[in-house]
């Protein structure tokens, strides 16, 4: 169990994986904010546990997002970065603006949305969100990668 506490977080915030996300994932710790959470939701989707994504869905919003679908959609996907644009909260509910780039097949995507958060018996859950369009890239082997390694995309995040 000591093989990850020098890990950087996946959520991108520079920290230690053992001080940010992984007491969440855990459950030895709870989100004290919606950014928390978002971040340990993003981080859960990086080493795919569904299971934590799914968990922390608002009650309302789990039946239509099994743990099936979550693992696929992880699965499909090669996380690459979290970017923290804004978050608010107030009383029981929050906010989170954020971005995340991902490779999808060979498609380079970003996903911007502002996210909605609740408070359930205590606890942040997501509830929804508003998704911003962005376009997605077609990435070809040649091209220089997206992610910004200065490698050609066929010597880094090509499938
Ligand atoms: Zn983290
Ligand atoms: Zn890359």
């Amino acid at each position: 169990m000591t093989s990850l506490n020098t890990t950087l977080c996946f959520c991108s915030s520079g920290h230690n994986y053992a001080d940010c996300c992984e007491p969440l994932h855990l459950s030895v710790k709870q989100a004290d904010t919606p950014e928390q959470l978002m971040r340990s939701r993003f981080s859960a989707y990086v080493i795919k546990n569904a299971k934590y994504v799914y968990q922390t869905y608002a009650k309302e919003k789990q039946a239509e997002n099994p743990v099936k679908e979550i693992n696929d959609f992880a699965n499909s996907c090669r996380f690459i970065n979290l970017d923290l644009i804004d978050s608010s909260h107030d009383g029981d509910t929050g906010t989170v603006e954020f971005k995340a780039q991902y490779f999808y097949q060979n498609l380079f995507c970003e996903l911007h949305e502002k996210s909605l958060f609740i408070k359930e018996n205590t606890q942040w859950r997501y509830l929804d969100g508003t998704i911003y369009p962005v376009e997605d890239i077609k990435v070809g082997r040649n091209d220089d990668c997206p992610c910004g390694s200065n490698k050609k995309y066929k010597k880094c995040h090509s499938m």
